[in-house]
């Protein structure tokens, strides 16, 4: 193989839901397909904690979730697919929304009872932001389910985004028993009573007349169908490859992960629809996956994967030229040459080590401490800067000092490196030299580092939640003295010494801009 079909072939792209909508599931059910059969356990596992398949972190053994993403690689249909795994709980951070910018799509699991939920609205947004292709994929349809037209009208409500459903679910009243494949006009029902939610269904394919269909379903169910049909076909979004590209239709299909019903043709079409890599922006201007160039950004580093050696890992997504073992790269943020001599894939739950890696693939390095996240590394001849990596606003706040004061300097180590490698925000009160104040976008996160300054640096701490949930920065840096009505915030410096207004609601926020009309206030910390 060429290495331009070697890019053309790789599928990277993120699995995003609200909690229990059936990411776990698909998830194992696209591995079981590619033929990753051990692996797809392994993501259960995760979940239901019952088997300590993480070994990277005691946390996640003991709450059962993930906190740390890991890539699921597997070949089908004569592509290389990278999941990257997102943690899935409720508790998301920071992290979940970096995985998302190493993507090149996503699909969106949507419970087919439950619609668009809180958290696919947030990471739906991520993904809007950047432009990437998303397909939908309603789950659940074994059971009792929302109109499909109203979840076209509720994604496009709450989401904004048009939707084109591909394939449409068969039945009334929210009671379905298969689907319509509008390309192929074919239907596939799955016969009930067998079932139950585990196994896989039993399908019976045909035309709509062919008198196999026509005798499991009742002509209400048929009216209904083609009524249905011709009303998408007059008054639906035609699909439109271009629109899909640039994120502006979804792609939707209907179909049940747990009982395997639709998901191979989903995994096909969305293979057939995905895109490869794409060219990246650098600060140099574009760089495309077929520059012979390396380039790279990392996404997430990750310290102590293994609490016995203290290494420090960085996940990096390659972005074009073509990866090799023992490569020397410029890291480009400190000017200083790395040879990558050690670079690992992490599928799941083991380690390899990679010889070679295409632009969409994911590497996890060796680091001592050099590189940050949203880092870029390439060539010596070829530097460019990748940009366009966000910071998320933080919406929870809390104080953190050490339990003994006697604790002080790992304590002061242990908040320093968390907040290098992105685990936290940390910020300064003036005058105030025992506490710091830490923000960050899921309340997991403040779990994390209570967990790892006590296991990682020996230091046990005090936390108290703050009643702050909104920050804003100033665009030339705007010291308090300058502002009128800040008496309701709480002014804390950045760790480049920004001054940092924390707000107890967006209210406020927005009652402080309004005073302040010359001052252009930022939600997150400007970029650089
Ligand atoms: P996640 O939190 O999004 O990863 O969701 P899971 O994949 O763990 O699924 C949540 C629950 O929904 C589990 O109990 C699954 O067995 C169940 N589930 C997943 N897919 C389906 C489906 O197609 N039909 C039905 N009836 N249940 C499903």
């Amino acid at each position: 193989m060429t290495d331009l079909e070697e890019i053309q072939r790789r599928r990277t792209f993120a699995i995003i839901s609200h909690p229990d909508a059936g990411k776990t599931t698909l998830t194992e059910k696209l591995l079981l397909y590619g033929g990753a059969i051990h692996l797809a356990g392994s993501v259960k596992a995760r979940k239901t904690a019952r088997y300590a398949v993480s070994d990277w972190m005691e946390i996640e053994k003991q709450r059962g979730i993930s906190v740390t993403s890991s890539v699921l690689q597997f070949d089908y249909a004569g592509c290389r697919i990278n999941i990257l795994d997102t943690p899935g709980h409720a508790d998301f951070s920071e992290d979940t929304y970096r995985t998302l910018m190493a993507v090149d799509s996503a699909v969106m699991v949507i419970d087919v009872a439950k619609g668009v939920e809180a958290q696919t609205k947030k990471l739906f947004k991520v993904c809007s932001d950047r432009g990437i292709p998303i397909f939908t994929f309603v789950n659940k349809i074994d059971h009792f389910g929302k109109n499909p037209f109203d979840l076209m009208a509720e994604i496009e409500d709450v989401l904004g985004i048009r939707s084109c459903p591909m394939n449409w679910p068969i039945g009334v009243n929210g009671n379905y028993t298969g689907i319509y494949d509008r390309e192929t006009e074919m239907c596939h029902l799955f016969l009930k009573d067998n079932a139950h939610g585990v196994k896989k269904l039993e399908v019976i394919s045909g035309k709509i007349d062919d008198e196999a269909i026509k005798s499991n379903l009742t002509p209400e169910i048929i009216e209904s169908l083609e009524s249905d049909l011709e009303l998408l076909d007059e008054a639906g979004d035609p699909f439109d490859e271009e629109k899909v590209k640039k994120g502006e239709l979804t792609p939707m299909f209907f179909g049940s992960a747990m009982t395997n019903f639709g998901v191979q043709p989903f995994l096909e079409k969305y293979l057939q629809l995905a895109p490869p890599p794409e060219p990246r922006k650098t600060l140099e201007g574009s760089i495309s996956p077929e520059d012979p160039s390396f380039s790279a950004f990392v996404f997430k580093i990750q310290a102590n994967m293994d609490p016995k050696h203290h290494d420090r890992v960085a996940f990096m997504r390659i972005c074009s030229g073509i990866f090799e073992k023992g490569a020397s790269v410029l890291h480009r943020q400190s000017g200083k040459m790395l040879r990558l001599s050690q670079p690992q894939q992490f599928l799941a739950t083991e380690r390899q080590t990679v010889e070679k890696a295409y632009p969409g693939d994911i590497i996890g390095i060796f680091d001592t401490g050099e590189l940050g996240v949203g880092d870029t590394v390439c060539e010596k001849k070829h530097p460019v800067t990748f940009i366009d990596f966000p910071v998320f606003p933080p919406e929870l706040f809390a104080r953190i000092s050490p339990e003994s004061s006697m604790k002080r300097k790992q304590f002061l180590n242990g908040v320093g490196q968390l907040a290098q490698e992105g685990a936290i925000q940390v910020y300064k009160q003036p005058y105030i030299m025992e506490s710091f104040i830490i923000g960050a976008v899921g309340q997991l996160q403040f779990e994390v580092m209570k967990y790892r300054l006590e296991n990682e640096y020996n230091v046990t701490v005090n936390l108290d939640l703050m009643e702050y949930t909104t920050a804003r920065w100033t665009e030339g840096d705007v010291p308090p003295e300058e502002l009128i009505g800040i008496d309701n915030a709480l002014v804390v410096y950045d760790r480049r010494e920004r001054p940092v207004y924390l707000l107890p609601n967006a209210w406020q926020a927005g009652w402080l801009e309004q005073r302040n009309p010359k001052v252009k206030f930022l939600e997150s910390p400007p970029v650089g």
